[in-house]
């Protein structure tokens, strides 16, 4: 028996919840941190890694990410772990699909998922009843789901059908995420206000409230000053932001337009016409950049490798530019008039989609002295893993669950992801396998028969139910 599995020697460990920024060394025995200390001793020990000063932080919890079938799934998880990610949030699923891809595709990751509410596949119309809701709610929980994404701003339901599904989340104690807009809004400031109120008192997860904010009803930064001010004012809603420019959309064009809305109006955005003509041109220039996978992963091209992608294969992810700098730098930073921060998480909403950006944007926040690396550390491990219920997570000090990002800080990436002890990426290479999914009791023999390791959480430890009591 060796005395520890790992130890990680002369590291840089930067920790939230202890307030610590020191070189140490961390030892980890079965998955667990079981000593932070310098110079712990070499004697039987299985492996050691000398991180030369290098940047260790908690394992970065990113609480909105893209692993399904329809959103770049089986590359999301190697981009995640490549991108220091050890734990995600998939917001859409269908969990079906997130499953197979996690057992077939996982790098050792800690994954959650929730399910997509979207007429024509998990209910029936625009505006289900109650027990339709209830029905989906109680079955995809026992599907290991934690719960429901409504996914308003691309798929929308009746205001009274959202209002309702937020509701029946609460009292079936499951967890809900809401990308705003309904038939009667749209993904802009007034839909963000409009699932305020919709949520009553409920707990709910508001999903990239960026992306509400881009300028579209009044100047962009009248309407963070707005959404921040309402958000302080409403406990009940737990919310993340992101920090790249980019969004992720459908480039597929029916009848000569775009499919989507979201895409048509991202095509005006940027000068061009909201038609498939339209579409070709921002693609040749770059304003539209195309999703492609190459060796494994997700990356974006334009030009005419672009339009030949597009054309082949039609329905193809296309991303713009389209968030303005200022948003999302006050929602990374902003706080309320007790010192915390009003946005608590900073997410990606990538994984599959690549914009997997929170270590250079991050940075780039700690360099300009908007965040400490002490609140970098808060915004995007120790918040998000309380927002999943994840008390075990976030945390670097001895009994908490070895989940370790490594950073370079001059290359600005990860070098290692550490997931329970587990190496799944280290200096770029993908070493790890499988899935650890997270689910509540109720989903934990159907996530084993699926083929992976069910970790459990109850609901009520969420940030998302404890943030509304
Ligand atoms: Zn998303």
């Amino acid at each position: 028996m060796y005395t520890y599995d790992f130890i990680l020697k002369n590291g840089f460990l930067v920790d939230y919840k202890n307030a610590f920024a020191k070189y140490s060394d961390i030892a980890i025995k079965a998955g667990k941190i079981v000593e932070i200390a310098s110079n712990i001793s070499l004697q039987n020990v299985r492996d050691v890694l000398d991180l030369e000063g290098q940047l260790v932080v908690p394992g970065i919890v990113d609480p909105h990410v893209h692993l399904s079938t329809w959103l770049g799934g089986r590359t999301g998880h190697r981009m995640l772990a490549r991108a220091g990610v050890t734990t995600a949030l998939d917001m859409s699923g269908p969990g079906e699909g997130v499953m197979d891809i996690a057992r077939e595709y996982g790098v050792g990751l800690n994954v959650a998922t929730i399910e997509f509410v979207r007429p024509g596949y998990t209910v029936e119309s625009e505006n289900p009843s109650a027990t339709e809701l209830t029905a989906l709610i109680k079955k995809v929980l026992n599907h290991g789901s934690l719960g429901i994404k409504l996914l308003g701003g691309h798929y929308p339901l009746t205001p009274e059908a959202t209002r309702l599904a937020i509701e029946i989340a609460a009292k079936e104690e499951a967890y809900v995420a809401f990308h705003a807009g309904t038939k009667a809004t749209g993904s802009n400031l007034n839909g963000f206000l409009e699932a305020i109120e919709l949520a009553s008192n409920n707990p709910l997860h508001l999903a990239h409230i960026n992306a509400y904010l881009r300028g579209t009803i009044k100047p962009c930064l009248e309407e963070v000053n707005i959404a921040l001010q309402v958000l302080k004012e409403h406990p009940n809603i737990t919310s993340e932001a992101y920090l790249s420019p980019l969004n992720g959309t459908s480039a597929l064009c029916e009848a000569g337009l775009p499919a989507s809305m979201v895409t048509r109006r991202c095509l005006v955005t940027g000068g061009y016409e909201a038609t498939e003509a339209g579409m070709e041109q921002a693609i040749l220039s770059g304003w539209a950049k195309v999703q492609v996978e190459r060796a494994g992963e997700m990356i974006l091209v334009c030009g005419e490798e672009g339009v030949r992608k597009w054309r082949e294969e039609g329905d193809v992810g296309v991303s713009f530019a389209v968030n303005p700098a200022e948003p999302r730098y006050c929602l990374a930073t902003a706080k309320d008039d007790k010192n915390n921060f009003v946005v608590g998480s900073i997410s990606t909403d990538g994984g599959g989609i690549p914009r997997n950006v929170i270590i250079p944007m991050g940075l780039n926040l700690v360099e300009m002295q908007a965040l400490t690396l002490q609140e970098l550390v808060q915004k995007t491990s120790y918040n998000p893993a309380r927002m999943l219920g994840l008390e075990n997570k976030g945390v670097l000090e001895a009994g908490y669950d070895a989940d370790i990002t490594v950073i370079n800080r001059e290359q600005r990436q990860a070098v290692l992801t550490m997931v329970q002890g587990k190496l799944s990426m280290y200096k770029g290479y993908i070493c790890g396998s499988g899935t650890n999914l997270i689910t509540t009791a109720a989903g934990a023999e159907y996530v084993r028969s699926k083929g992976l390791n069910p970790v459990i959480i109850n609901y009520t430890d969420t940030m998302v139910y404890k943030n509304a009591h």
